[in-house]
């Protein structure tokens, strides 16, 4: 089944871009997922084909027009989520990208100046996403960092089977640091368990660190972390003591 990606954008030319090449730029190829694109423009107001005007209440900038977006985004109109970029949203999660990319695809819209009239938000199924607490310039690269995301988890894209569920936030935690050759550098050395060939003390030695290497630099994800696994171990314990009944 072909991941169909759809972006809704002032900018099309900036698509595929960088997933056009490497694996992402091999799968589109081979057609493991597709792209197309939506020109807001198309669907503007008047002679010059408006798609903004000044925000309500002043201020700088302008707003994407209400009526321009509804009617772009009803000509996708399909049973794949609809995304909007905006800082207001979500902060997009591995878990939810993992979500997508086991389904039919996507739409992705993306904003420009000061974004979307928010009536849009009322009046259609979208979802808003973040990509973090920083603001771009526009929702193009947002759209291509989320769609990234979603193509190296479809079967066959990623070379190795299992190099997907082992990274950062697979568990809701950091993954463990990485080392490769040489074995030393600039006098600085592999850490000796690396080396050691005993596959058990390498995997308890890489939990460690995913772990403590998650308290110190992501207290938000560890406190999360923690939330689940005491969750998941009381309901072991009630699940046991249901047992004994
Ligand atoms: N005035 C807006 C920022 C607009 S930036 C505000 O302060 O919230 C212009 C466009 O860039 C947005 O409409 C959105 O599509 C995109 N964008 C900027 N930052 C983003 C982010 N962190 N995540 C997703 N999209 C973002």
């Amino acid at each position: 089944m072909t991941f169909a990606a759809t972006i809704l954008t002032l900018y099309p030319e900036m698509f595929p871009g960088p997933l056009g090449v490497s694996l992402a730029g091999r799968a589109l190829g081979e057609g493991t997922w597709s792209l197309d694109t939506v020109q807001l423009r198309d669907f503007g107001i008047g002679k010059h084909a408006n798609v903004d005007d000044t925000p309500a209440g002043g201020g700088a900038g302008m707003v994407l027009r209400a009526d321009v977006l509804g009617a772009a985004v009803d000509s996708v109109a399909d049973e794949r989520p609809i995304l909007a970029m905006t800082p207001r949203g979500t902060p997009i999660t591995q878990a939810r990208i993992r979500e997508l990319a086991m389904g039919p695809g996507v739409s992705l819209i993306c904003g420009r100046f000061e974004g979307f009239d928010e009536r849009i938000f009322e009046a259609r199924q979208i979802e808003e996403v973040s990509l973090g607490d920083i603001v771009l310039s526009g929702g193009e690269t947002a759209a291509l960092a989320i769609l990234d995301a979603c193509i190296r988890l479809l079967p066959g894209v990623m070379g190795a089977a299992n190099s997907g569920v082992e990274e950062s936030f697979e568990d809701g935690l950091l993954e463990h640091p990485q080392f490769t050759r040489p074995q030393e550098w600039e006098g600085r050395t592999i850490p000796q368990v690396l080396r050691s060939g005993d596959h058990a003390k390498i995997a308890a030695w890489r939990k460690h660190r995913a772990e403590e290497d998650t308290r110190l630099r992501r207290p938000d994800l560890w406190e999360r972390h923690k939330g689940v696994r005491d969750q998941s171990a009381s309901g072991a314990r009630h699940e046991n003591k249901d047992d004994r009944q």
